[in-house]
């Protein structure tokens, strides 16, 4: 690419995203098929009026513009199949695993980690997820780049941030598989021991600025120790972490494979399951009786199972882990899907490449799970998982106006979600093919 088409391009970047957030614009959109309220029909031949990043309405046939307000913009999707922006519940913009995470440890500095992360969101969001929950991460560049994001410095999606997991020492969320004095530097300040002590952890991570609470009830695939994925943190440091959390206005999260874990979780109160590989009967009464969302993360195990097999980075200790677990997960997901359990999107993406958010919900398909089930677990589903109903997933008016467009209807076949054509995120249109 020229020179000249390159700086061409970030103006007309820079374009979009200011002169949007300055000026109060109105946009009116003409959309073939839309899926106003993931869950029910869609509708054809729709016009969307978006004013100052709000949808204010949404009515049949395509209505002129001069009808509507002469100096807004048409938005021509009459031939695509529009939607609500998508919803990832698990991401981790700090990086992507492959073979020189270790050496980048130790070359990159935290602003060059912030920078990296800014382009992991901006492809995000190019991949038409307009939210998404960033579980786990360094504190300071989470927040940064959630704040820069908002207030329109930088392109991304909207984040809700959890800063450093809440885990106890030694356990999954804890630093692992550096030498000593690395391991010291790197420790959190929200890794806790004991029921008060896990309480100050999660006090300190709201304090700090996180949106949610992220905690590892169960050890983890990706932790270089041989301590397996059973229950680590114990049910009293679980209750203590979830009722400051909620007394603080925060939701809870918690990664947990092994059941005894998934289940001590659900019975302190949390709020979603992240992964719930080895949910079993009881976890299924359990998820019914709490209303708690499991957040699946197939392309975690499909990601981490392939790097296994085909890749010689992964520790010993790691690599017995990815393929017992990523194996088991979709026959999980399966049962849990099957009983009724409440399903929030979520592909652990930075285990999985950033921007391949959509391939989830090809997985989630071939594992049996009805599209229409698929797009609401994205939307509708994981709105209401981060307590944002009233302002997010659907399309109707008085919503934020967060929409994406693809050329065929995912309902028909869920490859389409893989090439989105249009993005508009609070009314700011970031992409348009
Ligand atoms: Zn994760």
């Amino acid at each position: 690419m020229s020179l000249k088409k390159v700086s061409t391009l970030i103006g007309l970047t820079l374009c979009t995203i200011f002169s949007s957030q300055i000026t109060a614009q109105t946009h009116i959109i003409h959309a073939g098929k839309v899926l106003s309220v993931p869950g029910q029909a869609p509708l054809t031949k729709q016009t969307i009026v978006i004013k100052d990043g709000i949808i204010t309405s949404v009515k049949s046939g395509f209505i002129s513009v001069n009808k509507i307000d002469e100096q807004a913009q048409l938005i021509d999707l009459s031939k695509s199949f529009v939607m609500p922006g998508l919803m990832d519940m698990h991401v981790h913009l700090k990086g992507e695993l492959g073979p020189k995470n270790d050496s980048e440890k130790l070359r990159m500095s935290d602003a060059d980690t912030l920078v990296k992360s800014a382009y992991f969101a901006q492809k995000t969001l190019l991949a038409g997820f307009t939210t998404v929950r960033d579980l786990g991460g360094s504190p300071e560049q989470s927040y940064a780049l959630r704040d820069g994001i908002a207030k329109g410095y930088l392109q991304g999606p909207r984040i809700i941030a959890a800063g450093s997991n809440v885990a106890v020492t030694g356990g999954h969320g804890d630093v692992d598989g550096m030498n000593p004095a690395l391991l010291e530097m790197h420790t959190a300040k929200t890794v806790c021991d004991g029921p008060y002590d896990c309480r100050r952890a999660t006090r300190h991570a709201i304090k700090f600025g996180a949106d949610v609470i992220k905690i590892t009830s169960t050890g983890g695939v990706l932790s270089d120790t041989d301590t397996g994925t059973g229950q680590q943190m114990a049910d009293d440091e679980l209750r203590e972490v979830i009722d400051t959390a909620h007394a603080l206005g925060r939701k809870v999260a918690s990664h947990a494979h092994a059941a005894a874990g998934i289940n001590a979780a659900l019975r302190a109160g949390v709020d979603s399951i992240e992964h719930g590989s080895y949910a079993n009967e009881e976890s299924i009464k359990l998820f019914k009786k709490t209303g708690a969302y499991l957040v699946p993360t197939l392309m975690a195990g499909d990601t981490v199972v392939a790097l296994a097999k085909n890749t010689n980075f992964m520790s010993p200790a790691i690599s017995a882990k990815a393929i017992r677990v990523g194996g088991d997960m979709i026959e999980n997901f399966k049962r849990s899907y099957k009983a009724g359990v409440k399903i929030a999107y979520g592909t652990d993406s930075g285990v999985s490449k950033h921007g391949e958010n959509a391939r989830e919900a090809v997985l989630m398909f071939n594992a049996g799970m009805k599209a229409q089930d698929i797009l609401k677990s994205a939307t509708v589903n994981a709105a209401d998982l981060i307590g944002k109903s009233e302002s997010l997933g659907t399309l109707e008016t008085g919503k934020i106006a967060d929409i994406i467009a693809m050329d065929n209807s995912p309902l028909n076949d869920m490859k389409a979600l893989l090439d989105i054509d249009f993005v508009m995120k609070s009314g700011v249109v970031v992409k348009h093919k």
